[in-house]
C-alpha cells in the first residue's frame, strides 16, 4: 500500500524536498543529474580552458626537455625531472618553497575567486563536463533523451548504447591512467616494460588498473557527488571566503516575486524571474541558485549562461544571475584588494619568487659533507686527529662530471677521499667516504672549521666548510 505524503512524513520524518541534498530525493534515492547546457559566453571560455588542460596533461610526458620528459617524477631513483631541470629529495629548500607556494596559492585563489577554480580548472569538472558527458550525449542524445533511455526497459538498442558508452569511457580512462603512470616512469620504459616483461611491471599494471577503475567510477557514476559530498575544497571555501569573494548569485531584488509567464496576468506583482527553472536544469549539481549561496554551487556559471538566454528571449537585461560578491549583493562595492588577499599575494610572491631564484641560481652540482663513522674523531698515535666523513656529490648537469676535493685550511690538514676523482653521471648522486686529518694543536674548545675546495672537470668550483671535532684542552706537550 502506498502511504500518503503526510503519512510518510509521520513515519519516516522525511524532510521537505527543498531541505535535502539536491542529489538525493525524499525517498533517499540518488537523483542523476542531466544538465541542459547552454553554450553561452562562460561555457565557451571554460571549454577553451578545458581543451588546453587536456592537451597539457597528455603532452607533458611526451615532450622531451634536456634528455628527459618535460615532467618525470622518477620515484625509483628519487630524481624529479621538471622542465629540463633535475631535482633530488636533497633539494629541500626548493621543495619547501614549492609546498608553501602551492598552499598560499590555494588560499589566495579561494579567497579572491571563490569556487571559480572548481568550475574552470578542477579536473573533476573539466573531464566530466567536456569529455565524459559529451561522449554520453553523442551516444544517447541530449539530457531528456538520456532520462528517457534510462527509464526505458532493457532492449537490444539500449544495451548496445550502454555497452558502447562504458567501453569508450573505459578506453579513455585507460589512456588517462597510463598517462598518469607515465608521469612516474616515462612512456618509453612503460611501453617497453609492458610489452617485453609485463610480470616485472606488476606495480605499474596495478596502478593503471586501479586509476582506470577510479576514473570510470567517478566520471561514469559518482560524478557531482565528488563535489558535493567528498571534496574538502568546498568546505575549506567557507573558511577562505569573505564578503568580497567572487561568487555566482541570483539578484533577488530584481528577480522576485518569481512568476511564470502564463501567470503574469491582471497586474500581478512579478519580478524578472519567470520561474522557468532553466538555471536549475543547467546546473551539474542540481543547485537552485535562486535560494542563495550554497556549498553545492561549484561555480560553473552554467546557470548564468542559461538565464542569459531566457533574459534575452524576454527582452530584459542580462545579469539576473551573475558573478558578484556578498558585499555587492548588500548594495556595497566589491573591494578587489583587502588585507587578507594582499597578505596571501605577498606570501605567494615570496614563495614562488624564492623558488624561481633558487632554480635560476642552482649550481652545476650539489656538494654536501656530513659526519661519518661511529666515533666523533680518532686520536692517532702520531698526535694527529682524524674525522671520518661522507661526501655527497649531486651532478645537476646533463653530462658526466669528475670531482676532486682539496683542503684549503687549516694549515697542516690533509684529506683522503675513498675514490678520486669522483665520477658522477648526469643527474646522479654519488656518496664517498673521506677522512680529514689535522694536528691536535689546531683545536680550540674541541673544534676547528675546515675548508675544502671542490672542483670538477666541467668548470664547477665551490668552497665547502665543515666543523671538525677533536679533544678539548691543550695538545700533549703544550702548556
Ligand atoms: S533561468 Fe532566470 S528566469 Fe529562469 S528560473 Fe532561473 S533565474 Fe528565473
Ligand atoms: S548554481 Fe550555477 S554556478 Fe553554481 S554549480 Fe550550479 S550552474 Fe554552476
Amino acid at each position: 500500500m502506498q502511504e500518503s505524503p503526510a503519512e510518510r512524513e509521520r513515519i519516516f520524518n522525511v524532510a521537505p524536498e527543498e531541505d535535502l541534498l539536491y542529489s538525493i530525493s525524499a525517498d533517499g534515492k540518488r537523483k542523476i543529474m542531466h544538465p541542459i547546457v547552454h553554450e553561452g559566453r562562460f561555457w565557451k571560455v571554460r571549454r577553451a580552458i578545458a581543451y588546453g588542460l587536456f592537451v597539457t596533461f597528455f603532452a607533458l610526458p611526451l615532450i622531451s626537455m634536456g634528455g628527459a620528459p618535460a615532467i618525470l617524477l622518477d620515484l625509483a631513483t628519487r630524481r624529479f625531472h621538471i622542465f629540463g631541470g633535475t631535482f633530488h629529495p636533497t633539494d629541500n629548500l626548493l621543495l619547501a618553497a614549492f609546498g608553501l607556494g602551492v598552499i598560499v596559492t590555494v588560499f589566495f585563489v579561494g579567497s579572491t575567486f571563490g569556487r571559480m577554480w572548481c568550475g574552470y580548472a578542477c579536473p573533476q569538472t573539466v573531464y566530466l563536463e567536456f569529455l565524459f558527458r559529451p561522449i554520453e550525449a553523442f551516444l544517447e542524445g541530449g539530457p531528456l533523451k538520456q532520462k528517457k533511455l534510462n527509464a526505458a526497459p532493457w532492449s537490444g538498442r539500449k544495451a548496445a548504447i550502454k555497452v558502447a558508452k562504458w567501453t569508450i569511457w573505459t578506453v579513455i580512462a585507460l589512456l588517462m591512467a597510463s598517462t598518469f603512470v607515465a608521469y612516474f616512469v616515462g612512456w618509453g620504459p612503460l611501453l617497453r616494460g609492458l610489452s617485453t616483461e609485463p610480470l616485472a611491471w606488476k606495480g605499474a599494471l596495478f596502478a593503471i588498473a586501479f586509476v582506470t577503475a577510479a576514473i570510470v567510477f567517478d566520471f561514469g557514476w559518482f560524478r557531482d557527488q565528488m563535489c558535493t559530498i567528498a571534496c574538502p575544497y568546498g568546505r575549506l571555501q567557507n573558511v577562505m571566503a569573505d564578503q568580497d569573494t567572487i561568487l555566482v548569485a541570483y539578484d533577488q531584488q530584481r528577480g522576485d516575486p518569481k512568476v511564470k509567464v502564463k501567470d503574469r496576468v491582471g497586474g500581478v506583482p512579478a519580478g524578472d524571474c519567470i520561474a522557468c527553472r532553466s538555471c536549475v536544469n543547467a546546473c551539474p549539481t542540481g543547485t537552485d541558485i535562486r535560494r542563495g549561496l550554497q556549498p553545492e554551487c561549484i561555480g560553473t556559471a552554467q546557470c548564468i549562461d542559461a538565464c542569459e538566454v531566457v533574459m534575452i528571449g524576454q527582452g530584459k537585461p542580462i545579469g539576473l544571475i551573475k558573478y558578484t560578491s556578498e558585499r555587492e549583493q548588500k548594495g556595497g562595492v566589491r573591494r578587489i584588494w583587502r588585507p587578507r588577499n594582499i597578505a596571501y599575494l605577498a606570501l605567494l610572491t615570496i614563495a614562488w619568487g624564492t623558488l624561481a631564484v633558487l632554480v635560476l641560481t642552482r649550481g652545476d652540482a650539489l656538494v654536501e659533507v656530513v659526519r661519518g663513522g661511529r666515533e666523533p674523531y680518532r686520536l692517532l698515535p702520531n698526535g694527529q686527529v682524524a674525522n671520518q666523513q661522507r661526501m655527497r656529490f649531486t651532478n645537476q648537469l646533463g653530462e658526466t662530471q669528475s670531482f676532486t676535493v682539496e683542503v684549503l685550511a687549516p694549515a697542516g690538514a690533509s684529506l683522503v677521499v675513498g675514490d678520486s676523482p669522483v665520477v658522477v653521471e648526469p643527474s646522479r648522486l654519488v656518496t664517498v667516504n673521506a677522512v680529514t686529518t689535522v694536528p691536535q694543536s689546531v683545536f680550540v674548545d674541541g673544534q676547528i672549521p675546515v675548508r675544502y675546495l671542490v672542483k670538477s672537470d666541467k668548470g664547477f668550483r665551490k668552497e665547502v666548510e665543515f666543523l671538525l671535532l677533536g679533544p678539548y684542552g691543550p695538545a700533549p706537550g703544550k702548556p
